[in-house]
């Protein structure tokens, strides 16, 4: 059977460092808000090249968090898309904001920036572009839509650790930058974490204060907020895992040119846009037989996900946003056709393999 994730096989090469990571803090006494948090914020700060960085206890929360800190709130609209996880555009909610969606680009499947004009209004505070699968949306017109428009942009990087848009990293481009921690991602805790980065000093300490009660100091509360907070044993084993980031981002990339070379005409295989180095924290393939591709990998013992398979705006809770079916052609279209097939830096030439033939052989009989 191959996983579609494969954690124990990551635990197995990096277990003494993190192992001994884990006891040092279990040793300490010092188990929140602690050194191991502030070292970590500024290891990850330097990794995304940003001033800054506030961890937090989900990329959920850091989405909340970054948001509300730029003074997002009730009464302002928020413009993401409609393929995506649902954690970005619930985060957006919880801000209290109203949300707008623009469709996908139908190579990148990322923000359209051509589609920002007409979602536009006076409401509009700021923009969320989702870095879908580990692949950074188009930052410069989105960017420059913003400029023009006076918007905040917080980037939606929950997929995209180690990802670069010409040359830079994803999460130090917009005003804010959004990162999850949770086990599938590509840089992930034993357990829940997230992280905000920003250059800016203002957004900087109007995160770290919502992220614990809006405390200012130890004992002045002088803002809202709750408790959003990282805990030392998550930063201590995320330290060590930073350390491995870029060569498992390598090695992602390699498993994926493997895929792309293997697969290149049985299937569509994922675009890779001219200014993108895609950190692939999903790989997938797109076809009109996807669910009977996906019923033969299963029976040949591979494992496979659908990211996602019903796009927001056709979500129960969402029906309220007033957008039917016929939308957003392209999130629809997508959310029909793509299959994420197994990918982490571990998996073997051999295993790949298995997922290849099998891939071949479904594509073959669905066809
Ligand atoms: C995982 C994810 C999130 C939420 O992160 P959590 O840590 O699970 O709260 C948000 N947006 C996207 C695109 C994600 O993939």
């Amino acid at each position: 059977m191959i996983p579609l994730v494969d954690l124990q096989a990551q635990h197995e090469r990096i277990r003494d460092e993190v192992e001994a990571a884990a006891l040092r803090v279990l040793r300490s006494g010092r188990y929140a808000s602690g050194p191991e948090v502030e070292a970590f914020e500024q290891e990850f700060a330097r990794h995304c090249g940003t001033a800054h960085a506030v961890g937090v206890n989900s990329g959920t929360s850091a989405l909340q968090v970054a948001l509300t800190a730029a003074g997002v709130g009730a009464g302002d609209e928020v413009i993401t898309v409609p393929f995506t996880f649902v954690a970005t555009v619930e985060a957006i909610r919880q801000t209290g904001a109203d949300v707008r969606f623009v469709d996908v680009e139908p190579r990148s499947l990322t923000m359209d920036p051509a589609a920002l004009e007409q979602a536009v209004t006076r409401r509009t505070r700021a923009i969320v572009p989702v870095h879908l699968y580990g692949q950074p949306a188009d930052m410069d017109p989105i960017l420059e839509f913003a400029r023009r428009h006076r918007l905040i942009v917080a980037e939606d990087a929950a997929q995209a650790h180690g990802a670069r848009y010409r040359q830079q990293r994803t999460g130090g481009l917009g005003n804010l930058g959004c990162f999850s921690f949770y086990p599938t991602k590509n840089l992930s805790a034993a357990g829940e974490g997230g992280i905000v980065v920003t250059d800016d000093p203002e957004l900087d300490r109007g995160a770290r204060r919502l992220r614990s009660w809006g405390a200012a100091d130890a004992c002045g509360h002088g803002a809202p907020g709750g408790n959003y907070r990282m805990d030392e044993l998550q930063a201590a084993i995320l330290r060590v895992k930073l350390q491995h980031l870029d060569w498992w981002t390598r090695a992602r990339q390699a498993v994926a040119r493997r895929y792309d070379a293997l697969l290149a005409r049985i299937v569509e295989t994922p675009a890779v846009m001219p200014y993108a180095a895609h950190a692939y924290n999903v790989y997938a393939i797109r076809s009109p037989r996807r669910d009977a591709i996906r019923d033969a990998l299963r029976a040949a013992g591979v494992e496979t996900a659908v990211h996602y398979p019903v796009p927001i705006h056709l979500q129960p809770p969402y029906a309220d946003l007033g957008y039917g079916s016929g939308a957003f052609e392209q999130a629809e279209r997508a959310a029909r056709e793509v299959l994420s097939l197994p990918i982490y830096p571990e998996l073997s030439e051999d295993g790949q393999g298995e997922v290849v033939n099998a891939a071949r052989q479904a594509a073959g009989a669905a066809s």
